[in-house]
């Protein structure tokens, strides 16, 4: 699958992209975190989350005793909007069929939707990331919870605190069902 995400050109940010970021860790984590598409630094070294906002992510799972390899990481789109504007629809439901097969082989029990693109796509189109982060969704079997970006943290250090109960209310429930 790899591969081909590496020569999709199923939308337009094929033609942007330098590196696709397909994702990684565990294969058979038991958490999928999903975040909206690759920054700058993700697109030159096509690894999601490698930039200063994953460095954060890391911090905050090392925080509730996770490390990066137990998880699996990686995004609605795979390669990067230009000037890091959020995918369009279309881009998003053009690059979701990789997800759906990542997730199909993965089978994880919790998917972790890291900001609102994530959230809307795989809870509700009606999220709202202020108001309904920190709530658990069930879909599937799967439990689902959308909290912030850590991108978002980084610009807005007053949500830190919110998103620090999110992953607290992660771990307790990665311990309930591992
Ligand atoms: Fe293909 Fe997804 Fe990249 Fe669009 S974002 S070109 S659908 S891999």
């Amino acid at each position: 699958m790899e591969r081909a995400v590496s020569a999709c050109d199923r939308c337009g940010l094929c033609r942007t992209r330098m590196h696709p970021a397909f994702g990684e860790g565990d294969r058979h984590a038991a958490i999928l975190l999903v975040g909206e598409g690759p920054g700058r630094e993700e697109d030159l070294q096509g690894r999601p989350f490698v930039g200063p906002a994953g460095q954060l992510l890391d911090r905050m799972l090392a925080a509730v005793d996770l490390r990066r390899e137990q998880v699996y990481i990686t995004n609605i789109v795979k390669c990067r909007p230009p000037n890091n504007r959020n995918p369009e629809d279309a881009e998003a439901h053009a690059c979701l069929p990789f997800l759906r097969r990542q997730f199909l082989l993965i089978q994880p029990k919790i998917i972790v939707c890291l900001g609102a693109v994530a959230a809307r796509h795989l809870c509700d189109p009606s999220v709202r990331i202020t108001r309904d982060r920190g709530k658990w969704w069930v879909k599937n079997g799967v439990r689902i919870l959308p909290t912030y970006h850590p991108a978002a943290l980084l610009r807005d250090e007053q949500k830190k605190r919110d998103a620090w109960l999110d992953f607290q209310s992660l771990r307790e429930v990665y311990q309930q069902l591992t």
